[in-house]
């Protein structure tokens, strides 16, 4: 909340309960708020409006006013409990952009109006190994999601971006750069963060070929990241009608997964693939496209088994194939330093709360260019009129 904004009052529907444990950081005495928020509350419900309490920031925290929320596909997959285990009410929303509202006594990194970003992360055991080296996604200890997440400093269950604030410690919160579109820099805290990662992590140059499998929110940040690394871009899509787009966001080639003569001439032409398909499908054809020593990166986290990798596949060109989940604080604000200078951000179009539950359904025909952004000014509309 900025300050002088009004708590939301309540809105219909369930109230989300106030978490356990201390709401008050030390040497304070401010209130937690209440936020006015879009979330699940069984696996069938959609997206209703709910109340979410956030808890006064404690001595390392960070209030923010969120401006903007990303929509990833994983938001889907967990609010319609695709992935189990999730306890519901679930508030989703891990590409969150806004506004510092108010700092705990310890916080002098972050003031005051600036503008931050929160991703897939707002918390880790910060002692590990992982934790240590800068890589808090694999925290040994388990990360704490931004949402549907045990938190095991508060207490309760994380809830997350698709909402009016929330309340992050200082370590997990990046700072957005004032030159970027806050709306459009909102995906880059998912999106961005699981493309730039692998192909940092490959050392993506000038001279290499990039193969982007699957267009949509997590492919179009692969084509802008790689190509603003230098790399030619190859996108593997399976819409044809996607292919003129692809050329259009920077792409070099386009193929049609599903062509089969289409595939076979790609045969041994790419160095990296980054793989961002939702669902299971079948790799083996995408080995065949890369060359000796190259890598195929699996982002994509289908709910139901993949096909079987073929060994041979694998074996006969020293091909790695590999997983990444999202990437590590520091990592995250270099992305983000990187996507101001080379004036990288997502294609978006931006959505109220009313349409929310439209949104994922297009999502997941795959009908959007390329990642759905809330606003959550449109958050506090009467209940009537939201979503049902
Ligand atoms: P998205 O915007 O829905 O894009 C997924 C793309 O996959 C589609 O645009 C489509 O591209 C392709 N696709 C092909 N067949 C599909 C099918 N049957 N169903 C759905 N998609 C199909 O999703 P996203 O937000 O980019 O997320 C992609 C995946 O990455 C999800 O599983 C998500 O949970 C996961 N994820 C992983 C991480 C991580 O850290 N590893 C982080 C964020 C998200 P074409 O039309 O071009 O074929
Ligand atoms: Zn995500
Ligand atoms: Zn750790």
């Amino acid at each position: 909340m900025t300050p002088g904004r009004p708590v939301p009052p309540p809105l219909a529907k369930p109230v989300y309960p106030a978490p356990d444990g201390p709401s008050a950081g030390a040497g304070t005495d401010a209130a937690g708020v209440l936020a006015a928020a879009r979330g699940a509350v069984s696996s069938d419900s959609g997206l209703v409006p709910l109340t979410v309490a956030r808890r006064a920031p404690a001595a390392d925290d960070v209030e923010i006013a969120i401006e903007f929320c990303g929509l990833c596909h994983s938001d889907v997959h967990a609010t319609r409990g695709e992935w189990g285990g999730k306890v519901y009410p679930l508030v989703p929303g891990h590409e969150i952009v806004g506004t510092v509202s108010r700092v705990g006594s310890a916080v002098t990194d972050f003031a005051v109006g600036e503008r931050v970003g929160v991703g897939c992360m707002v918390d880790s055991c910060r002692e590990c190994d992982s934790c240590l080296d800068g890589l808090e996604q694999y925290c040994e200890n388990g990360m704490t999601g931004t949402y549907g997440a045990k938190d095991r400093r508060h207490g309760g269950t994380t809830q997350g971006g698709y909402s009016s604030s929330i309340v992050v410690d200082r370590r997990y919160v990046l700072r957005v750069p004032e030159s970027l579109d806050p709306a459009a820099v909102a995906p880059l805290l998912c999106a961005g963060i699981t493309t730039f990662s692998p192909l940092r992590h490959f050392d993506v140059a000038e001279g290499d070929v990039v193969g982007v499998v699957g267009l949509g929110g997590l492919g179009h940040m692969a084509v802008k990241l790689a190509k603003a690394m230098g790399a030619k871009v190859v996108v593997f899509t399976t819409s044809g009608p996607k292919v003129a787009a692809a050329l259009e966001l920077g792409a070099d080639e386009v193929v049609l997964s599903r062509d089969e003569a289409a595939m076979a001439a790609a045969d041994r032409t790419i160095d990296l693939i980054i793989d961002t398909v939702a669902a299971p499908h079948d790799l083996n054809p995408f080995f065949r496209t890369l060359r000796v020593d190259g890598a195929l990166f699996q982002l994509g986290l289908p709910s139901e088994a993949m096909p079987p990798v073929n060994p041979g596949a694998l074996i006969r060109r020293r091909i790695a194939y590999a997983g990444s989940l999202i990437g590590g604080i520091a990592e995250t604000q270099e992305m983000l330093d990187f996507c101001a200078e080379h004036g990288v951000v997502a294609d978006i179009e931006v959505v109220g709360a009313g349409q929310l539950n439209e949104a994922y359904d297009r999502m997941v025909a795959g009908d959007v260019k390329y990642r759905f952004v809330l606003d959550t000014s449109t958050l506090q509309a009467p209940a009537e009129e939201a979503d049902a």
